[in-house]
């Protein structure tokens, strides 16, 4: 029996992901998938298991062998839920892992990556701690995407924490080309019999590449309070859900549109995630609705739900998908608060 090099990815399905960057997430985890499944290291030893989190954590693979692997499909959701996250994962490592008793070396230890672009929405400390207690240093590698990552809390969760700048394709591949890199190299280790335990993922191996940097504890730099909104949307037309996404213009504490994003149907099955109220006279346009094209935003205050509208629909009337209340353009108070989240 050869002992098995289990590792365990941790993915941020978070609406900050929303639209490209999950898109560049799921084409990342099948790039470093092919490449490892072309090392007879990797193969020999590697076992993969993938988490998602948003709302709350869910196992999207079990722990299993390299050649089996397929890549999860991955959907967006509200939340962070990164603590719940870490304890998931502790639980799954308890329960897979072979510990090693005298006679049986039982399996190498375990591998955790993290990869998010936001802040945990939960109570991550006691979770973290808990999972470095079975998982030894440096077993747990964050991998911290985008402006808005909170690396201070990255640095504090794991041993080492790689940042990408950039949440690009290009980006996202050189991140998981670097990530397959450390687990082949890992895997050889393992394989030539080089580490007893854990054959730790070393940066002097498999040094980082342009576009990702080495966040070193008590030297993140600090994040702005709310980088990003997320507001839900709903279609007037279709029904659909969207995401509006906006960013923050510093110093100025108002906020500018940055985009639009479909949400799947189902988006909403785990309830909605904590809001933040946000003044929406702190908002600046425009936005398009990704299904009509729409460029109007009404909110029912009935049903606390903003809808995209047609600004040149001549009627000047709103209707509620949800209450079947209508509006009359010019209606609306100019500055009034709507639920928002930070993703
Ligand atoms: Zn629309
Ligand atoms: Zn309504």
């Amino acid at each position: 029996m050869t002992r098995r090099l289990p590792v365990y990815l941790l993915l941020d399905v978070s609406e900050s992901m929303a639209g490209p960057p999950l898109r560049a997430v799921d084409e990342g985890v099948r790039l470093m998938l092919r490449a490892l499944k072309k090392n007879p290291y990797a193969l020999e030893t590697l076992h993969m298991s993938v988490i998602t989190f948003a709302a709350r954590a869910e196992v999207a693979l079990p722990l299993t062998e390299l050649l089996s692997v397929v890549p999860p499909k991955l959907a967006v959701r509200p939340g962070t839920a990164m603590g719940a996250a870490l304890t998931l994962c502790r639980e799954l490592i308890s329960r897979d892992v072979k510990k090693s008793l005298p006679g049986d070396k039982g399996d190498y230890r375990p591998l955790v990556f993290i990869l998010t672009d936001g802040a945990p929405t939960d109570d991550w400390r006691g979770p973290a701690a808990d999972l470095k207690r079975i998982v030894p240093r440096p077993g747990v590698i964050a991998l911290g995407c985008g402006e808005d990552v909170e690396l201070e809390t990255l640095s504090r969760i794991a041993e080492t924490t790689v940042s990408l700048a950039d949440v690009t394709p290009e980006g996202m591949e050189i991140l998981f080309s670097w990530v397959s890199a450390s687990l082949a190299v890992s895997s050889q280790a393992a394989g030539a019999g080089e580490c007893d335990g854990s054959p730790a993922v070393s940066l002097e191996k498999s040094p980082l590449r342009e576009g990702l940097t080495l966040v070193k504890f008590g030297e993140a730099p600090p994040r702005s309070s709310r980088p990003r909104l997320f507001l839900h949307r709903v279609c007037q037309r279709t029904g659909g859900l969207y995401v509006a996404v906006y960013r923050s213009v510093a110093g100025t504490g108002r906020y500018l549109a940055s985009g639009t994003h479909p949400l799947p149907e189902d988006f909403l099955q785990d309830g909605a995630a904590p809001a933040d109220p946000v003044d929406v006279s702190l908002l600046a346009g425009p936005e398009t609705c990704p299904y009509c094209g729409n460029m109007g935003i009404f909110y029912c205050d009935e049903c606390r739900t903003s809808y995209c509208f047609d600004v040149k629909d001549s009627s000047g009337t709103c209707y509620c998908r949800g209450c079947g209340k209508t509006y009359m353009l010019g209606d609306g108070n100019e500055s009034f608060d709507v639920p928002g989240s930070s993703g």
